[in-house]
């Protein structure tokens, strides 16, 4: 037998049905499955948090680990403003956004992507010295003023998280040395320098690592800010943010963070008095709020275990697959949906319907019986689910989505 990892909070008490968002996870599933179920009122209580714990920084919504556009309608009006990777997400983001609220990052963005930004007004966090004279280009030829950041790639890096972005060679932000002479540039080529974007990683659990990164960061920006000879209208610290996925995961304590972010941001340079900063959060705002629903549509016994194949597996879910940026594969929360509380009668392998040993969403769980027809549900599957995961892969129909809310 393999643990699992936590429950999330609002889910973890339940007795009998799972109920989300107040409504059974069976009442859910009749509308089909495989299905994803995102409960806006749980996104709307990690703000609630973030807000109480932290001091008066912007809160960025990270679309990327969750871009369903009936979330976005929930959660744009709650943040305060949406952080884009794409041509895609940006038009998303702009359904629900004003353009000054949206920053655009990401190596390799293409001309008509950072055309589409400039003629919106959305910032582009610049990626290289290449990417910022393709966008001056682009507004000179439009007559428009571009509103340009810079993203750093910082020397220091995020301790302790899951990915590291930062403190090494990277394809992401220009190299802290060379920053300074850029931003000079943009500032004289009569750009509208929006400051920087420093980003130094992600899934990070230790409140100490975090906030020390932020403290380096908010050094770090000062010294940009010196050398260059301008003060940064806005510094995006990051994020990283983590949840608990896997037994022995704790989760962040944000109130740390912030408690520690309020004594940095009262003794910063004088360079960065007049600066607002913002942090950009993913995962932690979203990935508990969601739930994956499958069928198990078979149960077998194959050299004395116990697998139960549902209708679907790493097609729609790749991350709880162990598949996505984890380095030993670990057990997501997951449970039997209409026997929340009861105690574990057997031990099975919880397995999808793809032709490849890879796809195994429990490895070992302990779960009670369950057989044909009943429905398994896999949580933490609010971020980096259905748009991360190969949905193509052998043909399968794609997952159903819902938001409550
Ligand atoms: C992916 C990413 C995020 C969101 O990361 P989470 O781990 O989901 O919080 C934020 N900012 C940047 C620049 C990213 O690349």
């Amino acid at each position: 037998m393999k643990p699992t990892g936590p429950i999330p909070p609002e889910f973890a008490n339940q007795r009998g049905d799972l109920a989300i968002a107040g409504r059974p996870a069976t009442a859910w599933a009749s509308a089909g499955t495989p299905l994803f179920v995102y409960d806006a009122a749980i996104v709307a209580a990690r703000v609630a948090r973030f807000r109480a714990a932290m001091p008066a920084v912007y809160l960025h919504y990270a679309i990327k680990a969750n871009p369903h556009p009936n979330l976005l309608v929930a959660v744009a009006p709650l943040v305060d403003g949406l952080d884009v990777a794409s041509g895609g997400e940006l038009a998303r983001a702009l359904a629900v956004k004003p353009a000054n609220a949206i920053s655009f990052a990401g190596p390799g963005k293409r001309d008509p992507e950072l055309e589409a930004a400039i003629m919106s007004g959305a910032t582009i966090n610049l990626e290289s010295e290449g990417e910022a004279t393709r966008a001056l280009a682009i507004a000179h030829r439009a007559g428009v003023t571009p509103n340009l950041a810079v993203r750093v790639n910082p020397d220091v890096e995020l301790r302790g998280s899951g990915m590291k972005m930062g403190g090494r060679p990277s394809p992401f932000g220009i190299d802290a040395a060379r920053v300074p002479t850029l931003v000079r540039d943009l500032v004289a080529s009569g750009a509208n320098w929006r400051g920087f974007h420093i980003y130094a990683g992600s899934q990070a659990l230790d409140a100490d690592a975090i906030a020390d990164t932020q403290a380096a960061t908010l050094a770090l920006a000062a010294r940009l800010a010196e050398e260059a000879g301008h003060a940064p209208p806005l510094v995006n610290l990051g994020g990283g943010f983590g949840v608990p996925y896997f037994a022995g995961d704790r989760p962040l304590d944000v109130e740390h963070v912030g408690q520690r972010l309020s004594e940095a941001l009262s003794t910063r340079s004088t360079v960065l008095k007049k600066s607002r900063f913002a942090i950009e959060l993913g995962r932690w705002l979203v990935a508990e709020a969601g739930v994956y629903l499958a069928r198990i549509v078979d149960r077998k016994e194959s050299g004395g275990e116990t697998f139960l194949i549902l209708d679907g597996g790493l097609n729609h879910q790749l991350a709880a697959s162990g598949n996505f940026g984890t380095v030993v594969r670990r057990n997501y929360p997951v449970v039997v949906a209409h026997r929340m509380g009861a105690d574990a009668a057997e031990t099975v392998s919880v397995v999808g319907p793809l032709c490849t040993p890879l796809d195994r969403l429990g490895d070992r769980v302990a779960l009670p019986r369950a057989e044909s027809g009943d429905l398994i549900a896999i949580f933490l599957a609010g971020a980096y689910g259905a748009t991360a995961s190969p949905a193509a892969f052998l043909g399968h129909p794609p997952a159903l989505e819902q938001v409550a809310g």
